[in-house]
Protein backbone atom coordinates (compact mmCIF):
# COMPACT_ATOMS: atom_id res chain seq x y z
CA UNK A 1 0.00 0.00 0.00
CA UNK A 2 1.56 3.74 -1.09
CA UNK A 3 2.02 5.66 2.27
CA UNK A 4 -0.89 7.41 3.42
CA UNK A 5 -1.66 10.98 2.72
CA UNK A 6 -3.27 12.19 5.79
CA UNK A 7 -2.48 10.53 9.12
CA UNK A 8 -4.85 11.92 11.95
CA UNK A 9 -3.56 10.85 15.41
CA UNK A 10 -5.46 11.46 18.70
CA UNK A 11 -6.82 14.31 17.20
CA UNK A 12 -8.71 16.05 20.39
CA UNK A 13 -9.81 19.50 20.45
CA UNK A 14 -11.59 20.87 24.09
CA UNK A 15 -13.09 24.13 24.81
CA UNK A 16 -12.32 26.27 28.31
CA UNK A 17 -16.41 27.78 28.96
CA UNK A 18 -18.52 29.02 31.57
CA UNK A 19 -21.32 26.44 31.73
CA UNK A 20 -24.23 26.94 34.07
CA UNK A 21 -26.95 29.76 34.17
CA UNK A 22 -25.50 32.75 34.34
CA UNK A 23 -25.55 33.91 38.01
CA UNK A 24 -24.49 29.77 39.16
CA UNK A 25 -22.43 29.49 35.97
CA UNK A 26 -18.98 27.47 36.50
CA UNK A 27 -15.26 26.36 34.54
CA UNK A 28 -15.72 23.46 32.28
CA UNK A 29 -14.67 21.68 29.19
CA UNK A 30 -16.69 21.42 26.35
CA UNK A 31 -15.40 18.59 24.20
CA UNK A 32 -15.68 18.93 20.87
CA UNK A 33 -13.28 16.22 19.21
CA UNK A 34 -11.62 13.57 21.94
CA UNK A 35 -9.60 10.72 20.51
CA UNK A 36 -10.18 11.07 17.03
CA UNK A 37 -7.47 8.96 14.23
CA UNK A 38 -7.93 7.55 10.90
CA UNK A 39 -5.90 7.29 7.85
CA UNK A 40 -6.43 7.86 4.34
CA UNK A 41 -4.72 7.08 1.20
CA UNK A 42 -4.49 8.79 -1.97
CA UNK A 43 -7.20 8.58 -3.73
CA UNK A 44 -9.52 7.01 -1.63
CA UNK A 45 -12.90 8.41 0.61
CA UNK A 46 -13.09 8.08 3.90
CA UNK A 47 -17.23 8.84 4.83
CA UNK A 48 -17.39 10.72 8.36
CA UNK A 49 -20.71 10.58 9.81
CA UNK A 50 -22.63 10.78 12.66
CA UNK A 51 -25.62 13.35 14.57
CA UNK A 52 -25.60 17.06 14.45
CA UNK A 53 -22.72 18.29 17.31
CA UNK A 54 -20.78 14.76 16.99
CA UNK A 55 -17.37 16.73 15.98
CA UNK A 56 -17.25 15.85 12.31
CA UNK A 57 -16.70 19.40 11.35
CA UNK A 58 -14.50 20.33 14.03
CA UNK A 59 -12.50 17.32 12.85
CA UNK A 60 -12.51 18.74 9.31
CA UNK A 61 -11.21 22.04 10.52
CA UNK A 62 -8.72 20.47 12.98
CA UNK A 63 -7.08 18.35 9.39
CA UNK A 64 -6.79 21.55 7.58
CA UNK A 65 -5.04 23.47 10.44
CA UNK A 66 -8.40 26.09 10.68
CA UNK A 67 -8.74 25.41 14.73
CA UNK A 68 -5.90 24.24 16.45
CA UNK A 69 -5.24 20.64 18.08
CA UNK A 70 -6.16 20.31 21.70
CA UNK A 71 -3.84 16.94 21.14
CA UNK A 72 -2.98 15.12 18.39
CA UNK A 73 -0.82 15.39 15.35
CA UNK A 74 -1.85 15.55 12.15
CA UNK A 75 0.72 14.21 9.22
CA UNK A 76 -0.02 15.61 5.35
CA UNK A 77 2.41 13.23 2.88
CA UNK A 78 4.18 12.29 6.06
CA UNK A 79 5.06 15.62 7.38
CA UNK A 80 3.66 16.66 10.63
CA UNK A 81 1.47 20.12 9.84
CA UNK A 82 3.28 23.05 10.73
CA UNK A 83 1.55 26.16 12.73
CA UNK A 84 -1.66 27.72 10.85
CA UNK A 85 -0.15 30.61 9.28
CA UNK A 86 3.60 29.76 9.00
CA UNK A 87 4.97 29.38 5.48
CA UNK A 88 5.12 25.66 5.02
CA UNK A 89 1.80 25.62 6.62
CA UNK A 90 0.93 28.15 3.68
CA UNK A 91 2.59 25.56 1.50
CA UNK A 92 1.14 22.37 2.56
CA UNK A 93 -2.29 24.26 2.57
CA UNK A 94 -2.12 24.31 -1.14
CA UNK A 95 -2.39 20.31 -0.57
CA UNK A 96 -5.80 20.21 1.20
CA UNK A 97 -9.27 22.32 0.38
CA UNK A 98 -12.13 22.84 1.41
CA UNK A 99 -15.61 22.42 -0.34
CA UNK A 100 -17.98 23.69 1.86
CA UNK A 101 -22.32 23.35 2.11
CA UNK A 102 -23.14 26.03 0.97
CA UNK A 103 -21.60 27.39 -2.10
CA UNK A 104 -23.68 30.82 -1.72
CA UNK A 105 -22.19 31.79 1.40
CA UNK A 106 -18.95 30.03 0.33
CA UNK A 107 -18.61 33.11 -2.84
CA UNK A 108 -18.79 36.41 -2.96
CA UNK A 109 -21.84 37.16 -4.91
CA UNK A 110 -20.36 40.78 -6.66
CA UNK A 111 -17.04 38.94 -7.83
CA UNK A 112 -17.14 37.63 -11.51
CA UNK A 113 -16.87 33.58 -11.10
CA UNK A 114 -13.38 34.01 -13.31
CA UNK A 115 -11.78 36.19 -10.89
CA UNK A 116 -12.75 33.89 -7.60
CA UNK A 117 -11.82 31.08 -9.10
CA UNK A 118 -8.35 32.32 -10.29
CA UNK A 119 -7.83 34.49 -6.78
CA UNK A 120 -5.81 30.88 -5.05
CA UNK A 121 -3.07 31.13 -7.77
CA UNK A 122 -3.38 35.05 -7.46
CA UNK A 123 -2.99 34.70 -3.55
CA UNK A 124 0.14 32.11 -3.81
CA UNK A 125 1.21 34.17 -6.64
CA UNK A 126 1.47 31.50 -8.91
CA UNK A 127 1.47 32.54 -12.84
CA UNK A 128 1.20 35.46 -14.97
CA UNK A 129 -2.35 36.83 -15.46
CA UNK A 130 -3.03 35.13 -19.10
CA UNK A 131 -1.54 31.91 -17.78
CA UNK A 132 -4.17 32.07 -14.32
CA UNK A 133 -7.12 32.86 -16.60
CA UNK A 134 -5.97 29.98 -19.19
CA UNK A 135 -5.91 27.63 -15.91
CA UNK A 136 -9.18 28.80 -14.86
CA UNK A 137 -10.80 28.46 -18.10
CA UNK A 138 -9.61 24.71 -18.05
CA UNK A 139 -10.57 23.93 -14.31
CA UNK A 140 -14.02 25.83 -15.54
CA UNK A 141 -14.40 22.81 -18.04
CA UNK A 142 -13.33 20.11 -16.29
CA UNK A 143 -16.51 20.80 -13.80
CA UNK A 144 -18.57 20.66 -16.37
CA UNK A 145 -18.97 24.64 -16.83
CA UNK A 146 -18.04 26.51 -19.87
CA UNK A 147 -16.19 29.72 -20.82
CA UNK A 148 -19.37 32.20 -20.88
CA UNK A 149 -19.44 31.48 -17.57
CA UNK A 150 -16.01 32.75 -16.61
CA UNK A 151 -17.77 36.69 -16.86
CA UNK A 152 -21.27 35.77 -14.93
CA UNK A 153 -21.92 36.21 -11.33
CA UNK A 154 -22.96 33.86 -8.43
CA UNK A 155 -26.34 34.53 -8.37
CA UNK A 156 -26.48 34.49 -12.63
CA UNK A 157 -26.31 30.70 -11.42
CA UNK A 158 -27.82 27.71 -10.33
CA UNK A 159 -27.07 26.01 -7.34
CA UNK A 160 -25.65 22.80 -8.90
CA UNK A 161 -23.43 25.31 -11.14
CA UNK A 162 -22.15 27.15 -8.13
CA UNK A 163 -21.08 24.39 -6.33
CA UNK A 164 -19.33 23.27 -9.49
CA UNK A 165 -17.88 26.94 -9.00
CA UNK A 166 -16.88 26.19 -5.43
CA UNK A 167 -15.03 22.83 -6.72
CA UNK A 168 -12.86 24.58 -9.33
CA UNK A 169 -11.87 27.28 -7.27
CA UNK A 170 -10.82 24.52 -4.64
CA UNK A 171 -9.46 22.61 -7.54
CA UNK A 172 -7.18 25.15 -8.88
CA UNK A 173 -4.08 24.61 -7.13
CA UNK A 174 -3.69 20.93 -7.85
CA UNK A 175 -5.01 19.98 -4.70
CA UNK A 176 -5.03 16.03 -3.23
CA UNK A 177 -7.16 16.18 -0.63
CA UNK A 178 -10.14 17.73 -0.83
CA UNK A 179 -12.41 17.97 2.74
CA UNK A 180 -16.24 18.22 1.72
CA UNK A 181 -18.22 19.36 4.03
CA UNK A 182 -22.17 18.53 3.37
CA UNK A 183 -21.34 19.30 -0.49
CA UNK A 184 -24.53 17.68 -1.50
CA UNK A 185 -26.90 19.39 1.45
CA UNK A 186 -27.77 22.51 0.02
CA UNK A 187 -28.32 21.47 -3.52
CA UNK A 188 -31.90 20.46 -4.75
CA UNK A 189 -32.47 16.73 -4.85
CA UNK A 190 -32.56 16.42 -8.34
CA UNK A 191 -29.00 18.18 -8.69
CA UNK A 192 -26.82 16.14 -5.61
CA UNK A 193 -26.28 12.96 -7.48
CA UNK A 194 -24.96 15.06 -10.49
CA UNK A 195 -22.43 16.39 -8.14
CA UNK A 196 -21.56 13.46 -6.50
CA UNK A 197 -21.16 11.98 -9.94
CA UNK A 198 -18.78 14.72 -11.00
CA UNK A 199 -16.76 14.37 -7.44
CA UNK A 200 -16.36 10.65 -8.39
CA UNK A 201 -15.32 11.44 -11.93
CA UNK A 202 -12.66 14.09 -10.73
CA UNK A 203 -11.20 11.54 -8.07
CA UNK A 204 -10.78 8.97 -10.46
CA UNK A 205 -9.17 11.17 -13.27
CA UNK A 206 -6.87 13.44 -10.67
CA UNK A 207 -6.78 10.60 -7.75
CA UNK A 208 -7.80 12.70 -5.40
CA UNK A 209 -8.64 12.17 -1.84
CA UNK A 210 -12.09 12.87 0.14
CA UNK A 211 -13.30 13.12 2.95
CA UNK A 212 -16.94 13.40 2.91
CA UNK A 213 -18.36 14.46 5.59
CA UNK A 214 -22.53 14.12 5.39
CA UNK A 215 -25.48 12.97 7.31
CA UNK A 216 -27.19 11.27 4.05
CA UNK A 217 -25.54 7.90 4.59
CA UNK A 218 -27.23 6.39 1.56
CA UNK A 219 -24.97 8.84 -0.16
CA UNK A 220 -21.87 8.18 2.22
CA UNK A 221 -22.25 4.67 1.28
CA UNK A 222 -22.10 5.49 -2.41
CA UNK A 223 -18.87 7.41 -2.45
CA UNK A 224 -16.68 6.26 0.97
CA UNK A 225 -14.09 3.60 0.86
CA UNK A 226 -14.01 3.35 4.07
CA UNK A 227 -16.48 4.84 6.78
CA UNK A 228 -16.11 6.44 10.44
CA UNK A 229 -19.10 6.99 12.66
CA UNK A 230 -18.45 9.32 14.88
CA UNK A 231 -20.36 9.99 18.12
CA UNK A 232 -19.94 12.56 20.78
CA UNK A 233 -16.99 13.65 19.46
CA UNK A 234 -14.81 9.80 19.07
CA UNK A 235 -15.18 7.45 16.49
CA UNK A 236 -17.13 4.08 17.60
CA UNK A 237 -17.05 2.40 14.62
CA UNK A 238 -14.77 2.65 11.34
CA UNK A 239 -14.64 -0.07 8.27
CA UNK A 240 -15.25 -1.29 4.53
CA UNK A 241 -19.10 0.37 3.62
CA UNK A 242 -20.70 -2.45 2.40
CA UNK A 243 -20.05 -4.45 5.29
CA UNK A 244 -20.40 -1.83 7.78
CA UNK A 245 -23.76 -0.74 6.68
CA UNK A 246 -24.84 -4.55 5.73
CA UNK A 247 -24.46 -5.76 9.35
CA UNK A 248 -23.47 -2.47 11.77
CA UNK A 249 -21.93 -3.80 15.10
CA UNK A 250 -22.23 -0.85 17.48
CA UNK A 251 -25.69 -0.25 18.40
CA UNK A 252 -25.36 3.41 17.35
CA UNK A 253 -24.14 2.32 14.38
CA UNK A 254 -27.33 0.22 14.13
CA UNK A 255 -29.80 2.88 14.39
CA UNK A 256 -27.81 5.13 12.04
CA UNK A 257 -28.24 2.39 9.46
CA UNK A 258 -31.76 1.61 10.57
CA UNK A 259 -32.90 5.08 9.55
CA UNK A 260 -32.04 4.85 5.84
CA UNK A 261 -35.38 4.51 3.84
CA UNK A 262 -36.12 0.77 3.79
CA UNK A 263 -34.88 -0.07 0.49
CA UNK A 264 -31.43 0.50 1.48
CA UNK A 265 -31.21 -1.25 4.94
CA UNK A 266 -31.72 -5.24 4.25
CA UNK A 267 -35.12 -5.13 5.63
CA UNK A 268 -34.72 -4.19 9.40
CA UNK A 269 -36.41 -2.47 11.67
CA UNK A 270 -36.22 1.38 12.91
CA UNK A 271 -34.38 1.59 15.85
CA UNK A 272 -35.45 4.87 17.54
CA UNK A 273 -32.79 5.58 20.14
CA UNK A 274 -33.78 7.65 23.64
CA UNK A 275 -33.39 11.25 24.32
CA UNK A 276 -30.67 13.47 22.64
CA UNK A 277 -27.19 12.92 22.40
CA UNK A 278 -25.95 14.09 25.56
CA UNK A 279 -24.21 18.04 26.05
CA UNK A 280 -20.35 17.29 25.39
CA UNK A 281 -19.70 20.02 28.25
CA UNK A 282 -21.30 16.71 30.66
CA UNK A 283 -20.59 13.47 28.67
CA UNK A 284 -21.46 10.16 30.21
CA UNK A 285 -18.62 8.73 32.42
CA UNK A 286 -17.58 4.93 30.67
CA UNK A 287 -18.78 4.49 27.23
CA UNK A 288 -20.77 7.78 26.56
CA UNK A 289 -23.52 6.08 24.51
CA UNK A 290 -24.84 4.16 27.69
CA UNK A 291 -27.90 6.29 28.69
CA UNK A 292 -29.50 5.77 25.04
CA UNK A 293 -27.87 2.45 24.22
CA UNK A 294 -30.46 -0.36 24.22
CA UNK A 295 -28.52 -3.06 25.72
CA UNK A 296 -26.30 -1.43 27.74
CA UNK A 297 -25.06 -2.94 31.13
CA UNK A 298 -23.37 -2.08 34.39
CA UNK A 299 -19.82 -2.30 33.05
CA UNK A 300 -20.65 0.56 30.07
CA UNK A 301 -21.33 3.21 32.89
CA UNK A 302 -17.54 2.52 34.44
CA UNK A 303 -15.09 1.50 31.51
CA UNK A 304 -15.17 3.15 28.35
CA UNK A 305 -14.26 1.29 25.40
CA UNK A 306 -11.49 0.95 23.36
CA UNK A 307 -11.66 1.22 19.13
CA UNK A 308 -10.93 -2.32 18.92
CA UNK A 309 -10.54 -4.90 15.73
CA UNK A 310 -13.36 -7.24 14.17
CA UNK A 311 -11.80 -10.46 12.18
CA UNK A 312 -13.87 -8.55 8.71
CA UNK A 313 -11.17 -5.55 9.03
CA UNK A 314 -13.99 -3.17 11.08
CA UNK A 315 -13.59 -1.29 14.52
CA UNK A 316 -16.05 -0.97 17.04
CA UNK A 317 -16.34 0.58 20.45
CA UNK A 318 -18.57 -1.54 22.49
CA UNK A 319 -17.85 -3.65 25.08
CA UNK A 320 -20.83 -5.85 23.73
CA UNK A 321 -19.70 -6.00 20.03
CA UNK A 322 -19.52 -9.76 18.78
CA UNK A 323 -15.93 -10.79 18.11
CA UNK A 324 -14.13 -7.53 18.85
CA UNK A 325 -10.71 -8.63 19.83
CA UNK A 326 -9.47 -7.40 23.02
CA UNK A 327 -6.92 -4.18 23.05
FE1 LIG B 1 -23.91 0.03 24.44
FE2 LIG B 1 -22.19 -0.72 26.31
FE3 LIG B 1 -21.59 -1.09 23.75
FE4 LIG B 1 -21.63 1.35 24.80
S1 LIG B 1 -20.24 -0.30 25.34
S2 LIG B 1 -22.48 0.74 22.87
S3 LIG B 1 -23.34 1.21 26.21
S4 LIG B 1 -23.25 -2.06 24.89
Amino acid sequence: MSEPLLQAEGLVRHYRIRHGSRLFSHPATLRAVDGVSFTLQPGRTLGLVGESGCGKTTTARLVLGLLPLTEGEIRLQGETLPQAGSMRWRELRRVMQMVYQDPLAALDRRIAVGRQVMEPLVIHAIGAPAERRDRAMAILQSVGLQAHHFDRYPHELSGGQRQRIVLARALILSPRLLVCDEPISALDVSIQAQVVNLLLDLQAEMGLAYLFISHDLRMVRQVSHEVAVMYLGRIVERGDPDRLFAAPSHPYTQALVSAIPVAHRSGRQRLILKGDPPNPVDVPTGCAFHERCPIAVARCRTETPALRPLADGRHVACHLAPGAADA
